[in-house]
């Protein structure tokens, strides 16, 4: 389950991590005044369930009440990744001098929750993951302990953080590991941890994911669940019993099963595309389904391209090949739409799509390669 900011830090707060002080408007009049209350200058965060909000224009400045109110009016209502900005967090703005990243994230392959520190954290983070993964140090958590504190500061240390800040940032590591468990999370996030001009050291942006397994025995994290308004598509393919997840990119993914999700999911990043979505049909699917699949994962505003991986089985190619046919008439004109079929009836699917002029690929790879570089043609 997803948190906002401001609920994530709410949970670090609780656990003694500095925050700044500050509170959630929905109209640039409530925004205004936290602002005055706060006195001085202020951000203004739009509160939505995606990262980068930075680099898309969701964090604002303002140095007085007038300014904060005009900067809330700015973010309030604007679209980050295809969300709507409903409110904002008001916090008093920080000097920040240097910025980390602290994370904790469950890793299946050591089979325990990892922290992950950085020097070079900020709005970069994962392009210094990408081009420099030697910057962030890594350490799983031994779970019969917890992180204890000489493990955080020793991390720190390592990762080349000022000797000023170790002590501090280590009791900070400590807390959000201790945090990280307690609430049943699968990913805590500080980044950035700020150093500021004072010399204070604060958690300046949070993230927590609850894992959904946890949600029995999290009952107060669970009340925080958001419906429509947080992500109108997640919940509506909820109420239609579909498994639908909003991602970051720009690739519509259907597929069939879990499993081949969640493969395609990751064909598509190997072939250097980013997945916008992904949609869960699983078995049996008629045409009908397919059909509703394609214009539900279309309306995602992100979406620039479709692939449909299916394994027939139940679901049986023609029926594919025929929904996607019928979905073409009301997908945005031209939108690329590429689909692998393998299993039953998979010859007869894609006689069906190239009698209709439409692409398909021999395998995964070659389906995500051609839906990744039609995308690219057209941007
Ligand atoms: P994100 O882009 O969604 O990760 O949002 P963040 O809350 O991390 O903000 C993005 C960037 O805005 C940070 O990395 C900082 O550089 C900057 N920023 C955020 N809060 C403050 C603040 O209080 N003071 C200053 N000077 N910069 C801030
Ligand atoms: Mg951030």
């Amino acid at each position: 389950m997803k948190i906002h900011e401001y609920q994530a830090k709410d949970i670090l707060a609780r656990y003694g991590i500095p925050i700044q002080p500050g509170g959630v408007a929905h109209t640039p009049e409530e925004a205004e005044a936290i602002a005055r209350e706060l006195g001085g200058p202020v951000v203004i965060k739009a509160q939505v369930y995606v990262g980068g909000r930075g680099k898309a224009g969701g964090i604002q400045f303002g140095d007085t009440p007038a300014e904060a109110r005009a900067a809330a009016a700015k973010v309030l209502g604007m679209d980050i990744k295809g969300l709507t900005v409903e409110k904002v967090l008001v916090v008093s703005k920080l000097d920040i001098k240097e910025e980390y990243y602290l994370g904790i994230i469950l890793d299946r392959k050591s089979q325990a929750p990892v922290v992950m520190v950085s020097k070079a954290g900020g709005i970069d983070i994962e392009e210094v993951a990408a081009t420099a993964p030697e910057k962030i140090i890594r350490q799983p958590i031994d779970m019969r302990y917890g992180l204890r504190p000489f493990e955080a500061r020793d991390i720190l240390a390592r990762a080349g953080l000022p000797h000023n800040v170790i002590a501090r940032g280590g009791a900070i590591l400590t807390a959000l590991a201790r945090a990280f468990i307690d609430s049943d999370a699968s990913l805590a996030e500080i980044n950035p941890l700020a150093l500021t001009a004072e010399g204070q050291v604060q958690a300046a942006d949070a993230k927590i994911l609850i894992d959904d397994n946890g949600l029995f025995r999290q009952k107060e994290y669970a009340l925080w669940a958001e419906t429509e308004e947080s992500n109108p598509l997640e919940f509506e393919a909820k109420q239609a019993g579909l498994t639908y997840v909003k991602l970051d990119g720009n690739v519509g993914i259907i597929g069939n099963g879990a499993g081949l999700v969640m493969t395609t999911l990751d064909m598509v990043a190997r072939v250097g595309g980013k997945p916008a979505n992904f949609l869960d049909i699983g078995g049996g699917a008629k045409a009908e389904i397919m059909r509703k699949a394609l214009t539900f994962v279309a309306r995602d505003p992100q979406v620039k391209g479709i692939l449909v991986n299916i394994f027939g089985g139940i679901t049986r190619g023609e029926e594919v090949a025929q929904g996607v046919i019928l979905a073409q008439a009301e997908l945005p004109k031209g939108m690329p739409i590429v689909v692998r079929l393998s299993g039953t009836g998979a010859e007869e699917g894609r006689a069906i799509l190239k009698d209709a002029g439409l692409d398909w690929g021999r395998d995964m790879r070659e389906a995500a390669q051609k839906i990744v570089a039609a995308i690219a043609a057209r941007e």
